[in-house]
Parts: structure tokens; sequence; C-alpha cells
């Protein structure tokens, strides 16, 4: 038997109602504060992800599936299934020219995405994300709205209990003289630090915070280490942005800890970074991760565009909500004959009705033991039905059944 691929999940039957209703309130809640829809491709030129996540990276480095296509004598191309879709949002927006739209320009997606990790609870090789991004913002006020919407997603999730850690890892000036100093810092240590910091030393000494290598947290508590990597080292212009950004939580009542070691995983973002966290995910405890990455359209070819977004993982919200209930079906029509049924359950269709009919032609106690199971109503097609004109209704809750003269009273109905 061929089986699904480790890390990878079919999703079908119950589960499928709560990711609707995961997906309907993502829909409402950037809709409502004027993000549209936006779905670039699965895959893209390796190259994006490279420049646009960053070689420092575990995406880049150990997580992405790449592949070539075309073959030696007909263009051979490397492309890369998506490990996350921000580099996508924004080689599309330089692509078709949005920032000639007057900004904020804002998007939000929902879709899979695909790494290439040690599958466990909360990580697999294909999830799914749902995420926004706003661009043409310099303003902390488009750090307080993602935020903000961030929050009001999960809360109307009924997610309640939970952490949004942030940090400000300042601008290219500020932030180069910290990470030189962290790399002063470090340097009597480099020796003993993991392997993959070792590489980050060199390429982005600022992601050394993020390493979850036991030795390599003891070294972040050596006193004089320490002290570096708490230094409020932030520029007047980053810390203003910053203060102004809690001043709107603040105002907005979204309670946040400051967390000075958070630094995220991918190399684009500067000032404003933030994640939130739920106790009851165990290890794998971030739902939510995003930041500012107001160099990224530049670097990948665009006009100079500031910018800011967060991605949520889907799988890890879909084990904090309370499992939603299928829906229903409106109705179920018993009937043996297979004509009318299939008439009125179109017909029903079309007033946006949720209908079904047997199409087995199967004895009448059979049909009406589906619609039990499947529906609100049964209704009753038999011969005195059709030859008279009139539907029998039968409540499937109460068992009480009676006669219906029109189509338009059944419509009324549920
Ligand atoms: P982690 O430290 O957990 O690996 P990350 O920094 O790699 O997270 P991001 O790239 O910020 O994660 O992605 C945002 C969110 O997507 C995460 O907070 C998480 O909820 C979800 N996510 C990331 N990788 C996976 C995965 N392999 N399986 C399921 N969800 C994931
Ligand atoms: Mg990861």
């Amino acid at each position: 038997m061929i089986k699904a691929q480790r890390g990878t999940k079919d999703i079908f039957g119950d589960e499928v109602a709560t990711w609707q209703w995961i997906f309907e309130n993502a829909k409402k809640t950037f809709q409502n504060a004027d993000f549209t829809e936006i779905k670039t491709p699965i895959f893209e030129a390796t190259e994006l992800f490279n420049r646009g996540v960053g070689d420092s990276t575990d995406i880049v480095n150990k997580e992405m599936y790449t592949f070539k296509v075309g073959g030696a004598e007909k263009n051979e191309t490397s492309i890369t299934l998506r490990p996350e879709n921000t580099a996508g949002v924004v080689r599309s927006f330089i692509e078709h020219n949005l920032n000639r739209q007057s900004p904020p320009q804002k998007f939000w997606y929902f879709g899979p995405m695909f790494r290439y990790e040690r599958p466990q609870a909360g990580r697999q090789r294909q999830f799914h994300q749902a995420g926004i991004e706003l661009f043409g913002i310099k303003e902390p006020t488009a750090d307080a709205e993602v935020i903000m919407l961030a929050v009001d997603f999960l809360n109307a999730l009924g997610l309640n209990n939970l952490t949004v850690e942030l940090n400000t890892l300042g601008c290219n000036k500020c932030k180069n003289e910290y990470k030189e100093s962290i790399k002063k810092v470090l340097l009597p240590y480099l020796e003993e630090l993991c392997d993959d910091c070792k590489m980050r030393y060199k390429k982005n000494p600022l992601r050394i915070l993020d390493c979850k290598n036991e030795n390599c947290q003891k070294i972040f508590e050596i006193k004089e280490i320490k002290e570096i990597i708490l230094k409020d080292y932030v520029c007047d212009e980053c810390r203003e942005h910053f203060t102004e950004l809690q001043s709107y939580l603040d105002n907005l009542n979204i309670k946040y800890t400051i967390n000075k070691m958070l630094v995220r995983g991918l190399d684009y973002y500067n000032r404003t970074v933030f994640e939130i966290k739920s106790e009851a995910l165990g290890s794998q405890s971030a739902v939510c991760g995003g930041g500012r990455y107001d160099g990224l359209v530049e670097m990948l070819g665009g006009t100079p565009t500031p910018a800011i977004g967060f991605a949520m993982g889907v799988e890890r919200l879909y084990t904090l909500v309370d499992k939603v209930a299928p829906k229903k079906n409106d109705f179920f029509i018993v009937s043996n004959n297979s004509n009318e049924a299939i008439k009125l359950a179109r017909k029903l269709r079309l007033k946006n009705k949720r209908a079904s009919f047997d199409l087995q032609k199967r004895k009448f106690a059979k049909q009406l033991e589906k619609a039990s199971k499947t529906a609100k109503y049964a209704i009753i097609l038999g011969e005195d039905e059709i030859n008279e004109n009139y539907y029998s209704l039968k409540n499937l809750a109460t068992g009480e059944q009676k006669a219906i003269k029109t189509f338009e009273e059944l419509l009324n109905l549920s």
C-alpha cells in the first residue's frame, strides 16, 4: 500500500469543519481590515528563498524542498516548494508594480508551506500558514495594526491565553553596532559554539541568540555576554518607534512582554519582531511569528518599501481550538423517483440550501435512516406527493411530520 509521506497529513471528515471555520475567521478578520487575499504559486525560483529568506537560516540551509527541472539541454532551473510566503508575496508585489497603488497595500494568505524537518507534534513537512503582509508604511501604527490583527484573529478562534513577545532589532545602523559587540564578546567562545552558530557568527551573528543548543544557551548566560546581549543598543529613532508601538498596544489593552533574545528565524527583519506563544502547545509553543522587513523589497529588486507581516501555523492553531461540529445538511430528499429527487435537490441548492438525495434507489426506510444521520429535515416525495403536488416534511430532530404546499415554504424553514 502506498502511504502519505512522512510529515504530511490528510485532512478529511470531521476535521474539515474546523479547518473551514479557521479559514473563515482568517478571511473575516483580515478582510474587515481591508486586506485582500493573495494566492502566489507553491513553487518559486530557489534563488528567491536563498536571497529573500536568507542563507544563514535553518530554512535555507537545511529545510528546503529543492529540485531541478528541465534537464541540461532545456534550460535547467532550480525550483523550491515555498517554505514560507513572505518572499513570494514580495516577489509578486515587485513583479506587478503593486507599489504604484497608494499605500498601504495590504494582503492576506492561507495555504500550504513545505519544510524538510524532523516531524513531531506541531511540526510537519507540509503544514499551513495564515498570514498578512502590509506594505508602504514606516510608522509604528502599521506595526500596531498587524499585531492587533494577529491577536484579534486568535481571539476570534476563542484563544485568549496567549503571550505576545515583542522585541526591536533596530535599523541597519544600530543593528550593525550591536552585531559587532556581540561578535567581539563571543570571540573567545567561538570554538565552543555549535556548528550552526559558527556559521551564523560569520553570516548573521544576531541569529546566534535564537539558538536552542544547550551549550550555546549556557554561554549566553555568562555574565559579560549576557550584559552585552541585554544592552539597550537601539538608536533614538528606533527607540521612539518601539515606544510608540507599545503605547498603541497599551491603549488597545493588548498585553505583551519584551523579550530581548527574540531575533526570529529569518534574516531580513529589522525593528519590530514578535511571536505569539501558547503554553498549551508544549515545546513547539509558537503559533505566530512576525516582524518588520523594511529592506526586503529593495533587496529583491523593487523600489525601497517598508513592510511588516506575520505568519500563523494553522496546524498548531488546530490543536488549540475547540473542535467545530460538522454542519448537517438542511434537507435529505427521500424518494423512489430519482428524476423528481434530483430536480428538487438542484432547485434547493440554487437557493443556497444544502440538500442531498439518494443515489442508489434504496428502500424508503434506508433512505430515511441516512436522512436522520445527515440532515435536519427529510422531504418525502412519494407517489401521492408527486401526483398531488405537495411535500411531506419530517423534522428529524423531533420526528414531527407535516404536509407543505409550496417550495417557498420549504425555503423559509431552515
Ligand atoms: P519554529 O521555531 O517553531 O521552527 P519558525 O521560526 O521556523 O518556528 P516561522 O517561520 O516563524 O517558524 O513560521 C511561523 C509559524 O508557522 C510558526 O510559529 C509555527 O506556528 C508555524 N510553523 C513553522 N514551521 C512549522 C512546521 N514545520 N510545522 C507546523 N507548523 C510550523
Ligand atoms: Mg523552524
